[in-house]
């Protein structure tokens, strides 16, 4: 199955195949966002929808160069990645209260949290520290993790 990503690469191939093949291209208005079509000889757009006209600099291809690397491209974690990362995320706690000892406090905690940067990249957040009548303090601590090789990164 193709990646999301792959698939914007292929969109992005078929506009430039239209935008040779007819010498029109989609842009975005750089006034009001609408998409515009427009010959590819020109130095000025004139949006119908805005009203006005504007350099061809000032409006942006409707599939720009790069747009496959927003995040909105990035791969969602699949079951065993969440599962495994899961598993991930337990060990760095229970391997942080042994460490501080906080296991034996009243009060003790460690827990993580992870964000997905994007494909190659998992950020995870570990705050620990003790929460009580007598005591009230956290450290937290950031981990970047290589989502291929499924390792921590220093
Ligand atoms: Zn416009």
């Amino acid at each position: 199955m193709k990646t999301k990503r792959e698939k914007i690469v292929e969109q992005i191939s078929l506009m430039d195949d239209i935008r040779s093949l007819s010498k029109i291209n989609i842009v975005t208005c750089g006034h009001c966002g609408s998409i515009v079509l427009h010959k590819t000889e020109v130095e000025e757009i004139d949006c119908p929808y805005c009203n006005r006209t504007l350099d061809v600099c000032d409006c942006p291809d409707y599939l720009y160069d790069n747009i496959e690397n927003n995040q909105e491209f990035d791969e969602p974690l699949s079951k065993s990645e969440y599962e495994k990362l899961n598993t991930l995320l337990r060990e760095l706690e229970l391997k942080k209260l042994m460490e501080t000892g906080y296991h034996r406090i009243s009060g003790g905690f460690a827990v993580s949290s992870y964000e997905v940067l994007d494909d190659d990249r998992i950020s995870i957040e570990l705050k620990y520290g003790v929460q009580s009548d007598v005591d009230s303090f956290v450290t937290t601590q950031m981990y970047n993790l290589d989502r291929k090789k499924f390792q921590l990164i220093q």
